[in-house]
C-alpha cells in the first residue's frame, strides 16, 4: 500500500496524475516514442505547453486580462533575483514583508541590485506569525510577500494594498485557495509544493509592469525574452511541464479552485481540532495565521516522542519531521493529500 505522504516538497501528487506520466515516459501520445525523449518543438510537445499555460489563466480567472504564463527553471530561489532584475529600478528601492526563510533569501537577493525597505518582520518570534500593522511605503518600485511560509506553517490572509507592482512567492499554496489573482502583478512558484514536480517554476506576470526599469538583463534573466518565446527560449523542463499540466488538468475535473479549496480546508480542520484538542500537541503557529498547506506543532511531552513516531512509521506516515528551525513535526497537506490520509494521522494522535 502507498504510504501517506505528508512531504513537504517535492510532495504528494495525484495517483492518476502519476500513472498518465509513467505511461507517457514510456509512449506518449501513441507515437512510440517517449515524452522525455520528443522535441519540445514537436506539435506535441507543444501542445502540452499551450494547454499549461491556459490551464493556469482559466483556474486564475485570468483569462484576457493582460498577463502571461512562464514555465521557467532555476526554481523559486531564481525567482528572487529575477524580480529585482526585471522590476528593481536602477537606484532604486522595493518593499519586502519578511515572514520566514524565503522572504530572506528574496530580501537577500533584492539587495543585489537595489534598496530593500522591510515593512514588518516576524523574525523576532521565529516567524511564528504574520505581521499585521505595517505601512506599505509609497514610491517604491514593487511590493514583495510570500503567501505562504511552508517551513513555519503561517499563511497570510490579507495581502498589502499598495499602487506599486504586488507580487507574490505562492510556492508552497499555489492554487490551493480562491483569490482576487488579478489583485498582484507578478506571481511565482516553484512547481514542487503543490503543483507538479521539481524542475520548472511557474511565473504569471501582467505584461505592462515590464520593460521599465532601464536595466540590461540577460537573457536568461529577462521576462520578456521568456515570454517573446513562449518559455522555450532554452529547452523547458519537459517532463516538469506536462507533469505539471496534468496536475492542473486534475484540478479542472475536480471543480477547480472552489471545490479544491473547500476540501483543503476540511483537512486542515481536522488536524489543528486535534492538534487543539490534544493536550500532548499544540500548535506551532499564531491561530489566527494558520496554514492550511504545512501544518507544524509540537509534542507538549517530549517522552511520547518515541511511541509517536512508532505508531507514524507503522501505519505508512511518511515525512512528517518538523524543519530543524521550528522542531516538532510538520504535516504538509498540499491539495492532492487525501482526506482519508489525515484521518489516518489523526486517529494516531488520538490514540497517543
Ligand atoms: C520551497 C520554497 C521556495 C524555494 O523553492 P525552490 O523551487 O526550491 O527554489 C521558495 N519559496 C517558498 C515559499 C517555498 O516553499
Amino acid at each position: 500500500m502507498k504510504k501517506h505522504n505528508f512531504s513537504a516538497g517535492p510532495c504528494i501528487l495525484p495517483q492518476s496524475v502519476l500513472k498518465q506520466a509513467s505511461e507517457a515516459v514510456e509512449n506518449f501520445n501513441g507515437l512510440d516514442l517517449s515524452l522525455i525523449e520528443i522535441s519540445h518543438r514537436s506539435a506535441d510537445f507543444v501542445a502540452v505547453m499551450e494547454k499549461a499555460r491556459k490551464l493556469v489563466l482559466e483556474l486564475m480567472n485570468l483569462e484576457g486580462k493582460g498577463y502571461s504564463v512562464l514555465f521557467l527553471q532555476g526554481g523559486a530561489s531564481l525567482e528572487f533575483l529575477m524580480v529585482p532584475y526585471n522590476l528593481m529600478s536602477i537606484g532604486g528601492k522595493a518593499a519586502y514583508l519578511d515572514t520566514g526563510t524565503w522572504s530572506s533569501k528574496a530580501i537577500k537577493e533584492a539587495r543585489i541590485l537595489g534598496e530593500v525597505e522591510i515593512m514588518a518582520s516576524s523574525k523576532d518570534s521565529n516567524y511564528s506569525y504574520i505581521p499585521k500593522d505595517y505601512v506599505v511605503p509609497s514610491g517604491v518600485d514593487y511590493v514583495h510577500c510570500t503567501s505562504n511560509n511552508t517551513i513555519f506553517g503561517t499563511q497570510m490572509k490579507e495581502f498589502p494594498k499598495t499602487e506599486a507592482p504586488l507580487i507574490c512567492d505562492m510556492s508552497s499554496d499555489i492554487f490551493s485557495r480562491e483569490l482576487d489573482f488579478s489583485r498582484f502583478d507578478l506571481i511565482y512558484a516553484g512547481a514542487q509544493k503543490n503543483m507538479g514536480p521539481a524542475g520548472t517554476t511557474l511565473v504569471v506576470v501582467k505584461d505592462e509592469i515590464l520593460g521599465k526599469t532601464g536595466r540590461e538583463i540577460p537573457s536568461m534573466l529577462d521576462y520578456k525574452v521568456h515570454i517573446s518565446k513562449d518559455s522555450m527560449y532554452n529547452t523547458p523542463s519537459v517532463f516538469a511541464v506536462y507533469v505539471s499540466m496534468l496536475t492542473l488538468d486534475w484540478l479542472k475535473s475536480l471543480g477547480g479552485i472552489k471545490e479544491i479549496e473547500r476540501r483543503n480546508v476540511e483537512k486542515a480542520r481536522l488536524l489543528y481540532d486535534e492538534i487543539d484538542r490534544n493536550p500532548l500537541f499544540r500548535g506551532a503557529a499564531a491561530t489566527e495565521d494558520r496554514s492550511d498547506m504545512n501544518v507544524t506543532f509540537l509534542l507538549t511531552d517530549d517522552s511520547r516522542k518515541q511511541e509517536f513516531d512508532a505508531l507514524c512509521k507503522a501505519k505508512g506516515i511518511n515525512g512528517i519531521n518538523g524543519h530543524r528551525s521550528v522542531g516538532g513535526y510538520r504535516a504538509s497537506i498540499y491539495n492532492a493529500m487525501p482526506l482519508e490520509s489525515v484521518a489516518v494521522l489523526v486517529d494516531i494522535m488520538k490514540s497517543l
